[in-house]
């Protein structure tokens, strides 16, 4: 393994570098394992509607706890998955789990306008990757209309044909939202041209409305309300952020001032007692 021949070769790496680069590849050791040993899991974040206060809906998180390295994040893993092409059949899992989670819901009576899965670019440039969703859909008996993905704007502008993408997930009738908007180079009057539902502003321009961040936050969500996006302010962690985004008529929020990602039957509670 290169990296491992690099760690015995190369003696400018400092202790930091080595203990990285071993992380590394330990985490890529165990993680083509992870999925037949049911390491992953799925946590759900509520999404709440800025003016009733209720949950409309829930964003899907992936977890994986590893039997030696314990639980590890999604920042750190979701990039080897990518390297490694892992993130299609993990995917695809992701996509199945969600699924089964909406049916088991919607049997249950608990009405979620949008379940929301984050799709990596990799998986979006997959040919078979609308074929493999619609398959899974039919298969678990959900209505398409009530799931969402989660793409960035570099997914967009980084892959050939995804008007043409996002077309086939038009007519497969699922909806598209743009996540971390406003961290790539996309313009709204482009993304206005695609079949996009959601623009999520990103969390760090909800960091910095105590300072300078109004401006910016005003605008994404004025423009987006006018050109019929639902917009969703994402990472709000304390009653002021809340207060002024529901006061600028943000449609709805996401953060931990509401709850954090949380287990499937944590959903069901806080559904409930919101009601
Ligand atoms: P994201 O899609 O932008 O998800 C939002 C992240 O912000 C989540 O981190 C969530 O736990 C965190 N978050 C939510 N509210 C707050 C808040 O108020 N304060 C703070 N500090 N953080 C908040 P998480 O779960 O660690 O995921 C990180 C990123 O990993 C995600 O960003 C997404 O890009 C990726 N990811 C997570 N799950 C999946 C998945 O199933 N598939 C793919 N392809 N990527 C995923
Ligand atoms: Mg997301
Ligand atoms: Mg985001
Ligand atoms: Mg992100």
């Amino acid at each position: 393994h290169a990296k491992k021949q690099g760690r015995n070769q190369f003696h400018f790496h400092t202790d930091n570098q080595e203990r990285e680069l071993e992380r590394t590849y330990q985490i890529e050791l165990e993680i083509h394992e992870a999925l037949e040993r049911n390491e992953f899991s799925l946590v759900y974040q509520p999404l709440i509607n800025l003016r009733t206060n209720k949950i409309v809906g829930v964003e899907s998180l992936l977890r994986w706890d590893n039997r030696l390295l314990g639980r590890i994040s999604p920042a750190e893993f979701i990039p080897i998955l990518e390297e490694t092409g892992l993130i299609i059949p993990v995917g695809k899992w992701i996509l199945q789990s969600v699924s089964i989670q909406m049916k088991s819901w919607q049997e249950q009576g608990l009405f979620l306008q949008r379940v929301s899965v984050n799709v990596s670019p990799i998986q979006f440039q997959d040919p078979y990757f609308v074929a493999d969703l619609k398959k899974i859909l039919h298969k678990a008996e959900v209505d398409p209309s009530y799931l969402e993905l989660e793409i960035t704007e570099g997914t967009l502008l980084d892959i050939d044909d995804s008007a043409k993408k996002l077309h086939d997930l038009q007519d497969l009738g699922v909806k598209v939202s743009i996540d971390d908007f406003g961290t790539g180079y996309s313009s709204l009057s482009y993304l206005k041209q695609l079949p996009i539902d959601t623009l999520k502003i990103d969390k760090s321009f909800i960091d910095d409305l105590d300072r300078d961040g109004k401006i910016i936050v005003n605008t994404i969500i004025s423009m987006g309300k006018n050109l019929q996006f639902r917009v969703i302010a994402e990472g709000i962690e304390n009653s002021d952020q809340f207060k002024y985004l529901k006061q600028q008529q943000c449609h709805e929020g996401q953060g931990y001032f509401f709850s954090r990602p949380v287990e499937s039957d944590k959903i069901e509670e806080l559904y409930y007692s919101l009601q």
